[in-house]
């Protein structure tokens, strides 16, 4: 007897054997219990889902006339005909290679006249796409109004290149791509059928390899069962598919994010020794990345991975310990490395660079956990210390984004600081203690005619507004409470003044004001004015050689200006020297969330 491939031996031949269509499937069976289906549909998905198995099986369905209601029987003489591929009312049409409008002429001369055998004539068209535009409009015609004995079955992988015209003539089923884990049950029992001893851990490289392709997947299982025989084993399926264990993927992730160059460079040699196509394996790095990404950031990361239990466990575990920002950076700059490598002749040596700036990108820390660290240091210490061994290299821009140290940042204030200031604030404390009981009597004397001030009407509040040219000091070191950053950047802007009701706050260096101006900042700005000179503010930020009066907006002159400007900011300077690090990349879209 001869070999049945396995696409063909399980091949579907009722609806409870198609895998993983569990909706469309229900839409189909409905349509026929109701009798209501149409005389021309169209299946759509990638391949080897099962599109011209559902046709044929739809086919099957309407010409069956077996006794059961749950059609087809699969035994009556027509559902025979059709699984034996020899029934004379299907008619299957490959569309690639009968495109022409001859093909469908002759195709409309048959379905003239009335089945031989069957009950309806089914026209099942494979590929519909690749007819042409006038094989299209000879079918429109029929489409509209199809003979009562013939149902039309089209099947697609590319559904946006069939006509609109055609496409509203016919009940459209889109398959999706089977699941990982159909893919898996599926697999599994076969294996179990065909009576090969096979590792769970080998059946899920093949679905994964299938990706959401069942006949991908059980060409690929036909190859190894006929590879290792009654006993495969999960090297086999390593070597017959051109796999890299996923765990070469899990070490070599790990040393790129622990910063182990050397453990890198070994793998990569292993890799290269076993003849693997660096490519391939660069774009199956990147899927591990992803996934190490989607598991960090995603509520429920099993819903977008093809992975196990196990392997998701260990997805987590590795990516908990380092931020997303970090995660994103690495993927980015390997998925560069990637791009590079399809127009390299030396994919390795691009691979090891990749590997390289990786590494030396080390772990990113967002520039808002920078800016509140910054704004931190400066509320306790009272004012910057630059490190002075962090000014080196602080101006060399280079690739790697945001802020990014080259070594963990030392804590830049001498630790004593804090606990100094609360010593002497225990030894004042019983002084004042003493103080306040005195006093204590006083304070509702006191305390009476300040409330009235505060609760005073308009007119009462007025008299206790301030000029802002004359307390401009005060509100610095009153923002500086709250925003040190902002205090910091306010003391550079020229002349600020109150004119017309607006807080007029002009920079000289179009640079300086550039962190302000954004809208969040100006509103902070407008409640601190409003608290502290007790009038409301519309706060107005330019800069020399802005439109008269600015908007609160920065005027610049594109984005190479905006970037070079941002890259001047003193705040982002301060963070480089107290931090020690260098400005990469500057990014100006939507924050990474
Ligand atoms: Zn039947």
């Amino acid at each position: 007897m001869s070999y049945l491939v396995l696409a063909r031996k399980w091949r579907p031949q009722t609806f409870a054997d198609v895998v993983g269509q569990e909706s469309v499937v229900r839409t189909l069976q409905n349509g026929l219990k109701r009798n209501r289906v149409a005389h021309a549909m169209i299946f759509s998905g990638v391949r080897g889902v099962g599109k011209t198995t559902l046709a044929r099986i739809m086919a099957k369905a309407l010409n069956c006339t077996g006794a059961t209601d749950d059609k087809p029987c699969n035994v009556c003489e027509s559902c025979r005909e059709i699984t034996a591929g020899n029934a004379v009312d299907l008619h299957e049409i490959d569309g690639a290679s009968n495109r022409g409008i001859q093909e469908i002429r002759e195709l409309k001369e048959n379905i003239r006249f009335f089945p031989t055998k069957s009950r309806f004539k089914v026209i099942i068209i494979d590929e519909v796409h690749m007819l042409t535009t006038e094989a299209f409009n000879a079918l429109l015609k029929t489409l509209e109004e199809p003979p009562e004995h013939v149902y039309f079955m089209f099947a697609t992988t590319e559904l946006h290149k069939v006509p609109i015209t055609i496409l509203s003539r016919c009940q459209r089923y889109e398959l999706k791509r089977v699941s990982f884990v159909d893919l898996v049950a599926f697999f599994a029992k076969i294996a179990t059928q065909e009576q090969v001893e096979i590792s769970r851990r080998a059946i899920e490289m093949i679905a994964r390899e299938a990706d959401g392709s069942v006949r991908d997947g059980l060409s690929l299982l036909d190859q190894i069962f006929s590879f290792g025989g009654d006993r495969v084993t999960d090297e086999d399926v390593v070597q017959v598919l051109g796999l890299v264990d996923q765990q070469i993927f899990v070490h070599l992730a790990r040393s790129l994010l622990t910063a182990d160059l050397a453990q890198c460079f070994d793998l990569l040699e292993k890799i290269y020794v076993a003849g693997i196509d660096l490519k391939r394996f660069t774009t199956d790095l990147l899927a591990y990345l992803r996934a190490l990404l989607i598991c960090r950031t995603s509520p429920r990361p099993e819903a977008l991975l093809d992975v196990s239990d196990q392997e998701l466990a260990e997805l987590r575990g590795l990516s908990a310990d380092h931020s997303p920002e970090t995660l994103a950076m690495l993927f980015q700059l390997l998925f560069k490395g990637m791009t590079e490598m399809q127009y390299s002749a030396h994919p390795r040596l691009v691979l090891e660079m990749a590997f390289i700036k990786a590494v030396q990108a080390g772990q990113v820390t967002p520039a808002a956990a920078l800016l509140g660290r910054l704004d931190e240091m400066i509320k306790v210490g009272g004012g910057l210390q630059p490190l002075p061994s962090a000014l080196p290299a602080a101006k060399e821009a280079e690739k790697p984004p945001a802020v990014v140290p080259p070594k963990p940042p030392v804590p830049p204030l001498p630790e004593k600081t804090p606990d100094t200031s609360r010593e002497i604030l225990a030894v004042i404390e019983p002084e004042l203690d003493s103080k306040v009981q005195k006093l204590e009597p006083l304070v509702g004397k006191i305390a009476e005619p300040k409330n009235r001030e505060k609760k005073g009407d308009g007119a009462a509040s007025q008299t206790h507004t301030k000029d802002v040219r004359k307390n401009w000091d005060s509100f610095v070191a009153y923002v500086k409470e709250r925003k040190p950053w902002m205090a910091q950047v306010l003391k550079l802007c020229e002349n600020p003044r109150e004119e017309e009701g607006k807080l007029l706050v002009r920079f000289d260096n179009p640079s300086d004001g550039t962190l302000l101006q954004e809208p969040e900042h100006v509103k902070d700005l407008s409640v601190y004015a409003l608290d502290f000179f007790q009038k409301d503010l519309r706060v107005r930020i330019s800069s020399r050689g802005d439109k008269a009066g600015g908007h609160g907006e920065a005027v610049l002159d594109g984005p190479k200006e905006e970037r070079r400007v941002l890259a001047n900011d003193p705040l982002v300077q301060t963070a480089v020297d107290v931090f020690g690090g260098q400005v990469g990349a500057i990014r100006t879209g939507p924050r990474f969330r």
